[in-house]
């Protein structure tokens, strides 16, 4: 199984990715944790110059071609060939990311989810969790020295970039299922590994 998780910074996506793993260890079953940006040397490369502070200058389409540049090598080189192998993938983030943060709050709309599909061809996840919780609320629980280049936008961009995630959830509630990340850590786990289980039932 593929699996993704979305959301705004701070929404807690790496804590529930431990949840995921722990449930399919328990029935034996191999499982590949990874994220994006990242996941290869190149692709972790390409991170650093996406998210370094210094890169003040960088043109929206140049950060879109750079996600999906990644993302291409993330996709050839550790994804596809883990899900070939049988090992469920878990992924912090991936294409829904671009589409919310550049789509949307960049504001460069629908080219991007074209210039992604060259990047995953047809690698798409089974099932993704968007973390859904207010962008102000996730930004306070990260420390503002800490802060990456898109962590440092406006309140304005989080909330056009979670606006885009809403749409997302409507346009594909197959795979997409929103999770209210206000709950307690227990209750969103709980509720994540219910839709794993139900989807493997299918
Ligand atoms: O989730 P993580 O902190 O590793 O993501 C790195 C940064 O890249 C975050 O600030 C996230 O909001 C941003 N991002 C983005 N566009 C994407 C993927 C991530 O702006 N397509």
């Amino acid at each position: 199984m593929f699996i993704t998780l979305e959301g705004p910074d701070g929404s807690g996506k790496s804590t529930q990715i431990e949840a995921i793993k722990a449930f399919f260890e328990k029935k034996g079953e191999k499982v590949l944790i990874t994220r994006e940006p990242g996941g290869t040397p190149i692709s972790e490369k390409i991170r650093t110059i996406i998210l370094d502070r210094e890169n003040k200058e960088m043109e929206p389409m140049t950060e879109t071609m750079l996600y999906a540049a990644a993302r291409a090598q993330h996709v050839a080189q550790v994804i596809r060939p883990a899900l070939n192998e049988g090992i469920h993938v878990i992924c912090d983030r991936f294409l829904d990311s671009s589409i919310a943060y550049q789509g949307y709050g960049r504001g460069l709309g629908d080219c991007v989810a074209v210039i992604n599909a060259y990047a995953v061809q047809d690698c798409m996840p089974d099932l993704t969790f968007l973390l859904k919780l207010n962008p102000e609320i996730g930004r306070k629980r990260i420390d503002k020295e800490k802060q990456d280049r898109i962590e440092q936008e406006s309140i304005d961009f989080h909330n056009r970039v979670f606006n885009g995630y809403e749409e997302l959830e409507l346009q594909f509630p197959d795979r997409i299922v929103g999770i209210d990340a206000n709950q307690e850590i227990g209750e969103i786990r709980e509720e994540i590994l219910y839709h794993i289980e139900r989807h493997l039932e299918r």
